[in-house]
C-alpha cells in the first residue's frame, strides 16, 4: 500500500545545555542511588554497538549528537492522523548530519505493516544508502501476542511520532551507567532524567543512546490497530494499549531531556527489541530485586523539532 510521506516538514531547533561528561558522572552517581542499590557511572570508550547484544546500525554515538522529535501524541490521539508519515532518510538533511545514524522510539509505518505498530528505529543513512536494522512490533490480532519484525532497507517511513537520537555514529567517549536492584519507584530512564532535572533545573540537558535490560523483565506496551472511537482519557488509553511482561535481554533505544526548552517535547521515550521475538515501548522493570541495567549515553548539542503539533495535549506521554 503506497502512502505519501510529508515532504519538507516544518523544522525548528534549539541548543541544549551541554555539561562535561565528568560532571554528569558526579550528578548521576549521587542521583541514582535513591532508586537503585548498585550504581556505577563512568566515562568509557563506547563499545562496538554493532556487536551482540546491541546490534545497532553504527559502532558509536559520536559526531554531531542531536535529539529529534517528530510529530507527537496529538497525531495519534484522540483519533489517528493517517497523513502524518515521514521518511527517516530525510532526517540527516533536516538536521545537517551526514552520514546519519538514527536510533529511537516511534510509531511504525502502518502502510507497510498493514496495521498500527511500534517502531525501534535503528538505521544508518550514508550517501543516500540505507543500512536498516529497524524493527517493528505489532499485536497478533488472533491471540494478542506480540510480533516482532525486521524492516527491509527499502522501508524507511515512520508515522505520527518519534523521538530519535541522531549522530554520525562514530566511536568515542560515552557515559556508561550500570544500575542493579531497584529500590525506588522510578524506571531506569526516569531516574536518570529526574537526577539531571534536580541538578540542572530549567537548563535542558538531552541524552540519547541505548541500554540493555540484562536481567529481569519489563512492562512494555504495543499499540494495536488505531482506535475507531476517540481516546480522550488516560483510562481509555490504558484500555486500548496492549501491555506485556517482556524478558531480558532487551535492547532499548531512545532519548531523554531534563527540561523542555519550549518545544512541547516528550521528555523520555525508549523502545526496546530483543533477539527472542519481543519488543515494545519501555515503561519499567517488573522484577526489581534482580534487575540489571547497563546503558551507554551521550549528550546532545541540539534538539530539532519536526512538524510540531499546533493543537496539543498531554495525553499519552508516559
Ligand atoms: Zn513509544
Amino acid at each position: 500500500m503506497a502512502a505519501a510521506v510529508i515532504k519538507n516538514p516544518p523544522v525548528t531547533s534549539k541548543s541544549l545545555f551541554v555539561p562535561h561528561l565528568e560532571e554528569l558522572v558526579g550528578v548521576l552517581s549521587s542521583g541514582l542511588f535513591s532508586n537503585f542499590e548498585t550504581v556505577e557511572v563512568e566515562i568509557v570508550d563506547c563499545p562496538d554497538l554493532t556487536k551482540e547484544p546491541f546490534t545497532l546500525a553504527c559502532e558509536g554515538l559520536g559526531g554531531k549528537p542531536r535529539l529529534v522529535e517528530i510529530g507527537g501524541p496529538p497525531y495519534l490521539l484522540p483519533l489517528v492522523r493517517r497523513e502524518k508519515l515521514y521518511n527517516l532518510t530525510d532526517i540527516g538533511k533536516l538536521t545537517d548530519v551526514e552520514p546519519a545514524f538514527l536510533i529511537g522510539a516511534g510509531a511504525g509505518p502502518w502502510p507497510y505493516a498493514g496495521v498500527n505498530c511500534e517502531m525501534m528505529i535503528n538505521l544508518e543513512v550514508k550517501g543516500g544508502k540505507v543500512n536498516n536494522h529497524t524493527r517493528i512490533s505489532k499485536v497478533n490480532a488472533v491471540d494478542g501476542s506480540c510480533v516482532l519484525d525486521c524492516l527491509p532497507d527499502t522501508e524507511t517511513r515512520c508515522a505520527l511520532l518519534a523521538n530519535i537520537f541522531c549522530s554520525e555514529g562514530k566511536p568515542g567517549k560515552v557515559l556508561q551507567v550500570i544500575c542493579k536492584k531497584r529500590i525506588g519507584e522510578d524506571d531506569f530512564i526516569s531516574s536518570i532524567r529526574k537526577s539531571l532535572q534536580a541538578h540542572y533545573k530549567e537548563k535542558a540537558v538531552g541524552l540519547g543512546g541505548t541500554f540493555l535490560l540484562k536481567q529481569g523483565k519489563a512492562k512494555q506496551h504495543v499499540m494495536p490497530e488505531f482506535s475507531v472511537s476517540p481516546i480522550t482519557t488516560d483510562k481509555e488509553l490504558e484500555k486500548w494499549l496492549h501491555f506485556y511482561n517482556m524478558s531480558a535481554p532487551l535492547i532499548a533505544i531512545g532519548t531523554l531531556t531534563s527540561a523542555d526548552p519550549g518545544l512541547d517535547l516528550r521528555l523520555q521515550h525508549f523502545h526496546s527489541f530483543s533477539h527472542h521475538g519481543e519488543g515494545g515501548h519501555y515503561h519499567i522493570d517488573t522484577e526489581p530485586d534482580i534487575v540489571e541495567y547497563v546503558g551507554y549515553f551521550t549528550v546532545a548539542e541540539y534538539v530539532y523539532r519536526i512538524d510540531q503539533p499546533t493543537d496539543t495535549h498531554l495525553l499519552g506521554r508516559d
